[in-house]
């Protein structure tokens, strides 16, 4: 059974850093977010490996590996995303994990109703081969999925494919809204946005075994790296090759695609608190109303504006 490391959590948590720095591992192989249903422009598209993504050796290399297989590797439609195409099946799919009952209605529907059936065994067998294919590529056995993605880790966790281990990296809520905030202003859609995906989070820890799960602060990974990836690496069942994976020496090319910052090279891990400059004290007057609860489930007193090591 294959390993996949799979890290969840709300878009700009920080998961695109810990990728390229768990990617120079010698047994693990990333392209970063699997879970993309397609890249936009892709013909004008960077991967991260600097070259034009359809010049890229390494995908097609692995385009090649699909074509052996029959298939054809389309980066207009990845087809691994658990995610609705309109069709009442894929909607039921795609469907954001939601509580007990919802899941229980959900499984029916894969057991009794074919048609829902068929589109999660589509995307399951896609997904299936595009690792295998990328691990095969790579010459890595195990797979790192930087989706984040609550929903879609429920997917793959009940293929039955995997050997799974989650890191749930989690950062200040704070630092989170302020990060949305420089793409829109409106301040109660980024909140809710956080929220929503914390408690898809939540749920998604409640049905998975706490063996497979994680919990990592985006914050301590920063202050204290070469700690905090010894005890992924251990979580993860690999070697420990934190002071490799940390070096900055140890340049070899990463085709990742996904964040901007895949772009950005080797920098030193730092940990930049900007929030506090990009928060009004409206701003975090609200956040202190409606999120101090949620955002104290991971430590994070309100009260601190640089959180502690536990
Ligand atoms: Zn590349």
């Amino acid at each position: 059974m294959r390993k996949l490391i799979y890290i969840m959590g709300c878009a700009h948590c920080g998961s695109t850093l810990l990728t390229r720095i768990l990617a120079r591992h010698s047994q693990i192989a990333t392209v970063g977010e699997l879970k993309m249903s397609s890249i936009p422009d892709y013909r004008n598209f960077q991967c991260g490996c600097g070259a034009e993504l359809l010049e890229c050796a390494f995908w097609k290399q692995v385009a090649a590996a699909f074509a052996e297989e029959g298939v054809a590797l389309d980066f207009g439609d990845f087809g691994t995303h658990y995610g609705s195409n309109g069709s009442f099946a894929s909607r039921v799919v795609g469907a954001q994990m939601r509580g007990p009952g919802f899941e229980s209605l959900r499984r029916a529907a894969f057991t009794c109703w074919p048609p829902a059936a068929r589109a999660l065994a589509r995307i399951n067998q896609r997904n299936k081969i595009v690792i295998d294919k990328i691990c095969e590529v790579l010459r890595k056995p195990v797979f790192l999925d930087d989706s984040k993605d609550p929903t879609r880790l429920m997917h793959l966790s009940r293929t039955g494919h995997y050997d799974i281990r989650a890191i749930y990296l989690v950062r200040d809520g704070r630092a989170i809204v302020a990060s949305y905030k420089k793409r829109d202003p409106d301040m109660r859609a980024n909140f809710h946005l956080w929220e929503n995906k914390v408690s898809e989070c939540e749920r998604l820890r409640k049905v998975l075994p706490k063996m497979r799960l994680m919990e990592v602060r985006y914050e301590d990974f920063c202050q204290d790296s070469r700690r905090v990836l010894s005890e992924i690496l251990a979580f993860s069942g690999l070697d420990d090759q934190s002071e490799h994976c940390l070096s900055p020496s140890t340049q070899e090319p990463q085709h990742i695609i996904g964040h901007n910052s895949r772009l950005l090279g080797d920098r030193p891990i730092e940990l930049r608190n900007e929030w506090p400059a990009l928060l009004t004290a409206q701003d975090l007057e609200n956040f202190e109303r409606r999120g101090r609860e949620l955002n104290a489930l991971y430590g994070y007193d309100l009260d601190e504006s640089i959180p502690r090591q536990p």
